[in-house]
C-alpha cells in the first residue's frame, strides 16, 4: 500500500508516457517499477510492440517523467517520451508491472552484450549460485538479438523457452529489485543449457595443439592456441585459408598490451559491451611468441577481449583456475587464435547438426551446448581513426541497433551489393541493417541472404513496397531484387557507398562525395572506383574520376595486382621494365605484348586497383590470396606519409597522377609508400577543394572501402578540414560494400518522397 492520500487532493493527477526506442530487455521496466515506487506514484508499465507504456498516478508525476529521462539502465536507449495528462483513476493502490501486450512491433531489439561486470564477479565467486556456470546473464547482459525468434521480446519468444525456471531463477525473475527480473534467457546450472566439454577439458585440448570448435554466442567458433605455430598452420590449411588475417583473443587489456600498441580509446572500444576485434599496431618489441601466421605481412593485429562467460573460464582454466579474482585484472600471457566457422567462404556455422557436419573435417573436438542460436551474428571489427571509431565488419553488439533517418520513409527494401553484403529494411524513421552476410559467391551465402531477409521482415511485420539494388545486372542480389515483383531502383555502386554517409548524416541538401573503391560498375558500364560526385535530391552527377587505367585481362587484374602494376608501366612509358621486374610471372612478355597492343584491357577508375598496382610494383605483393591484401601490405610499410609537391595534374574531369607514380619507381619501398599516401592525399584534397569552391558546396561525403586505410583516412580528413571542408564518414555502418544496403536505401527514399 503506498500513501496516495496527498496534503491536498487537487495535487494528484495521472499520465500517460509512451516510451519509444531501445527500451525492451534492457531492464526498464524494473526501473520504472523501482522510480514509481521511490515517487510514490500508482499505475502500472507494460511492454507493447511500439515500446514502453506507462502509466502513474499521484502528487507531481512529471517529476518521474523527468528522472525517467535523466537516469537510465546500462542498455536503454530512449528515442522518444510523449507525456500526455489523463484522467485519475481510484480503483489503484499501487505500481504494477504488467503482462506485455502483442500486435505489430514497431520497437528495437536489443543487441547481444558481453558479460557484465557483476555477472563476471558471480562467474568466479564460489559462493554464487552462478559459479563457473557459462549461460549466466542478466538484464545488463547476455544474449538478445541471437536468441530472439520474434518481438516483443520475451522469454517464450526466445530459444530459452525450452528450458523451465528453476524455482530460484523463478523467483529472481519475478521481483522487480532483482537484477534478473524479467531477464528473458536467464538460467542456472539447475534449469539452464549444459555445455557439452567442461572449460579445463577445452583447455586440455588447445595446450595439446588442437583446433576446437567452441559455439559462442552468435555461431561457431574455431579456436586454438596463439602461440602454437603447428596449430595455427593447420588451422590454416584446414580452413583453406591462405594468407587472411586471424584475430586474437586474451583476457584483458594489460594481456594484450604485451601484444599491441592502444591508446586510451582504443581500450576503451575493447572493453565496450560490444566487445569488437579492434585492429591495433603490432608492438614490435613484443616478446610474446605469437605464431608468425596470424597476420602475415601485416603491421597490425585484430584483437578482442573475451565477450561470453565460457571465454572468460576458458581462459581461467589457462591461468591455472586461480581462485581469487585477483587474476582478472592482472596480465595473463594466454593467447587464444579466435575466428567464426565459416569453412571455405561459407556462411558462419550456426546449427548443431551443421557444425558436426561441416566443421568435422577442420575441427578436432566440436564444443557444443543444447540451446539453439536462431541467426548467425560474426564478430564485429573496429578500427580507432583519427577522427572516431570506424566499423569494418558490423555484426555481434551491434545488430541490429536502428539508424534513425530523421524522417518518416517508405517501407524499402535494400539487398546490398556482392561481396561483404548486407540488406536493409527500413520503416518509419528507422533502417535495419543486418548483420555482414559474407559475399554472394556459393549457394550457403545466398541462403543466408535470404534467410536474413525474411528475419529482417518478421521482425519488423514490414512487406515492403519498393526493392533497391546494385546497378550491376549480374549480381545475385539484383537479380533477386527484380524477381521479388516489386517496383526496383537500381543505384549506382558509389552513389550507394555515399548516400549511406548522407543517410547517417540525415543530409538531404546538395553536398559533395568522394568515392574511393575496389569495383563498382558505373552508369556508363565501366569499371569505376575513383569519383567525384554531386549528391542531390537522390541523383549523383559524376564530376570527374582518377585518370583511368588499363586492366590486362579485365577481371583477372584485380586478383593479380603485378598485372596493374605492368599496366601502370605502359602508360608511364616505362613498358621495357615489365618482363624484368616481373620476371617471375610466367604471363609477363604476353601482358606486355596485350598492352601493347591493347588487347582485352578495359579501363578501370578505381583506386583500389591503383593502390594494387603501387604494392605490385614495390614488390610487396604480386597476387591478393584475399581482397585487400595488396593495399594491407603496402599501407603496412608506412612510417610517415609525405608529399612530393607537384606530382600530380589536375584538369576538368581527371586527377592523374602519373609524375607520382613515376618518381615511385626508383624508391626504396618505405619511402614510396610514405610518399605514396601522402601525395595522394594531398592530391585529393586539392582535387576536391577546386570543386568545393565552384560548386560553393563545402560540405562532403566520402565512401568506399579504399577509406580503411587509415594512413589516406586521416591525412585526407586533416588536409580537407584544415581547408575548410566538412568532411563527414560512416559512423555505424562499414565504408565497405557492408555499407551499400543503407544507402540504396536512402537513395530510393530520396527518390520516393523528394
Ligand atoms: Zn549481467
Ligand atoms: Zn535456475
Ligand atoms: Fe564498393
Amino acid at each position: 500500500m503506498l500513501p496516495l492520500q496527498a496534503a491536498d487532493e487537487n495535487l494528484i493527477c495521472r499520465i500517460a508516457i509512451r516510451v519509444r526506442g531501445q527500451v525492451q530487455g534492457v531492464g526498464f521496466r524494473p526501473h520504472v517499477f523501482r522510480l514509481a515506487r521511490q515517487l510514490c506514484l500508482s499505475g502500472w508499465v507494460l511492454n507493447d510492440a511500439a515500446g514502453v507504456h506507462i502509466e502513474v498516478q499521484g502528487e507531481h508525476p512529471e517529476r518521474f517523467s523527468q528522472a525517467l529521462r535523466q537516469d537510465l539502465p546500462p542498455l536503454a536507449k530512449i528515442n522518444t517520451i510523449e507525456v500526455q495528462e489523463i484522467a485519475l483513476r481510484d480503483d489503484e493502490r499501487e505500481f504494477v508491472i504488467r503482462h506485455s501486450v502483442g500486435g505489430k512491433p514497431d520497437t528495437l531489439l536489443p543487441a547481444d552484450t558481453a558479460v557484465c561486470p557483476e555477472c563476471l564477479a558471480e562467474l568466479f565467486d564460489p559462493a554464487s549460485r552462478y559459479y563457473q556456470y557459462p549461460f549466466l546473464n542478466c538484464t545488463h547482459c547476455g544474449p538478445r538479438y541471437t536468441v530472439a525468434k520474434a518481438l516483443p521480446y520475451d522469454r517464450d519468444r526466445t530459444t530459452l523457452s525450452d528450458f523451465h525456471m528453476c524455482p530460484e531463477c523463478a523467483k529472481e525473475y519475478r521481483d522487480p529489485c532483482d537484477r534478473r527480473f524479467h531477464a528473458q534467457p536467464t538460467a542456472c546450472p539447475h534449469c539452464g543449457p549444459r555445455l557439452s566439454h567442461s572449460p579445463p577439458e577445452i583447455v586440455k585440448r588447445l595446450r595439446a595443439g588442437e583446433i576446437v570448435a567452441v559455439k559462442g554466442l552468435g555461431g561457431y567458433q574455431l579456436i586454438c592456441d596463439a602461440t602454437n605455430a603447428d596449430a595455427v598452420a593447420k588451422l590454416r590449411q584446414r580452413k583453406q585459408r591462405d594468407a587472411k588475417p586471424f584475430a586474437v583473443m586474451a583476457l584483458n587489456a594489460p594481456s594484450l598490451a604485451a601484444l599491441v600498441r592502444m591508446s586510451a580509446v582504443e581500450v576503451a572500444l575493447l572493453i565496450s559491451p560490444e566487445r569488437p576485434i579492434v585492429l591495433l599496431h603490432k608492438d614490435k618489441s613484443s616478446t610474446i611468441a605469437l605464431a608468425s601466421e596470424i597476420a602475415p605481412g601485416l603491421d597490425r593485429l585484430g584483437v578482442m577481449l573475451p565477450s561470453t562467460p565460457l571465454h572468460y573460464l576458458m581462459l581461467h582454466a589457462m591461468a591455472g583456475q586461480p581462485e581469487s579474482s585477483q587474476w582478472l585484472q592482472q596480465g595473463l600471457p594466454a593467447y587464444l587464435v579466435v575466428t567464426s566457422a565459416n569453412p571455405g567462404g561459407e556462411p558462419l556455422v550456426f546449427g548443431d547438426e551443421e557444425a558436426y557436419r561441416r566443421l568435422a573435417n577442420i575441427a578436432d573436438t566440436i564444443v557444443s551446448y543444447n540451446r539453439d542460436i536462431v541467426a548467425p551474428v560474426d564478430d564485429s571489427v573496429v578500427q580507432q581513426l583519427q577522427h572516431g571509431p570506424q566499423i569494418i565488419r558490423r555484426a555481434r553488439g551491434y545488430v541490429p541497433q536502428a539508424i534513425d533517418l530523421g524522417r518518416e520513409v517508405p517501407s524499402i527494401l535494400a539487398v546490398g551489393g556482392h561481396l561483404k553484403n548486407t540488406v536493409c529494411l527500413t520503416k518509419g524513421h528507422q533502417a535495419f541493417v543486418s548483420q555482414h552476410i559474407g559475399s554472394l559467391d556459393n549457394p550457403a551465402t545466398v541462403h543466408a541472404f535470404e534467410d536474413s531477409i525474411e528475419r529482417l521482415r518478421d521482425f519488423l511485420h514490414i512487406d515492403p513496397e519498393i526493392v533497391a539494388h546494385d546497378l550491376h545486372p549480374d549480381f545475385i542480389s539484383t537479380r533477386y531484387a527484380q524477381g521479388l515483383g516489386l517496383p526496383c531502383v537500381g543505384v549506382q555502386h558509389h552513389h550507394a557507398h555515399l548516400a549511406a554517409v548522407a543517410a547517417e548524416h540525415r543530409l538531404a541538401e546538395p553536398v559533395l562525395g568522394l568515392s574511393l573503391d575496389g569495383y563498382g560498375m558505373g552508369a556508363d558500364g565501366s569499371a569505376w572506383g575513383g569519383e567525384l560526385f554531386l549528391l542531390q535530391a537522390g541523383t549523383a552527377t559524376r564530376l570527374a574520376h582518377l585518370r583511368p587505367m588499363r586492366q590486362p585481362g579485365g577481371e583477372r587484374a584485380a586478383r593479380e595486382p603485378w598485372r596493374m602494376a605492368a599496366a601502370i608501366l605502359a602508360d608511364l612509358g616505362e613498358q621495357v621494365q615489365i618482363p624484368a621486374r616481373f620476371a617471375r610471372q610466367t604471363q609477363a612478355v604476353q601482358i606486355a605484348g596485350m598492352l601493347e597492343r591493347n588487347l582485352h584491357c578495359p579501363s578501370t577508375s578505381s583506386c583500389g586497383r591503383l593502390f594494387d598496382a603501387v604494392a605490385a610494383l614495390l614488390g610487396v605483393v604480386t597476387h591478393n590470396r584475399y581482397e585487400g591484401e595488396a593495399a594491407m601490405g603496402l599501407q603496412s610499410l608506412v612510417t610517415e606519409p609525405s608529399v612530393l609537391p607537384g606530382s600530380w595534374s589536375i584538369d576538368e574531369s581527371e586527377l592523374d597522377l602519373r609524375p607520382l607514380l613515376h618518381s615511385l619507381l626508383t624508391c626504396d619501398p618505405v619511402s614510396a609508400a610514405n610518399r605514396f599516401h601522402g601525395s595522394l592525399a594531398a592530391a585529393l584534397s586539392e582535387w576536391v577543394v577546386r570543386h568545393a569552391e565552384n560548386f560553393d558546396i563545402h560540405k562532403l561525403v566520402l565512401g568506399g572501402g579504399c577509406f580503411q586505410n587509415p594512413y589516406l583516412t586521416n591525412t585526407l580528413m586533416h588536409n580537407l578540414r584544415l581547408q575548410g571542408v566538412d568532411a563527414l564518414m560512416n559512423q555505424s555502418i562499414p565504408v565497405n560494400d557492408g555499407g551499400l544496403s543503407l544507402g540504396q536505401a536512402w537513395v530510393a527514399a530520396l527518390r520516393q518522397v523528394g
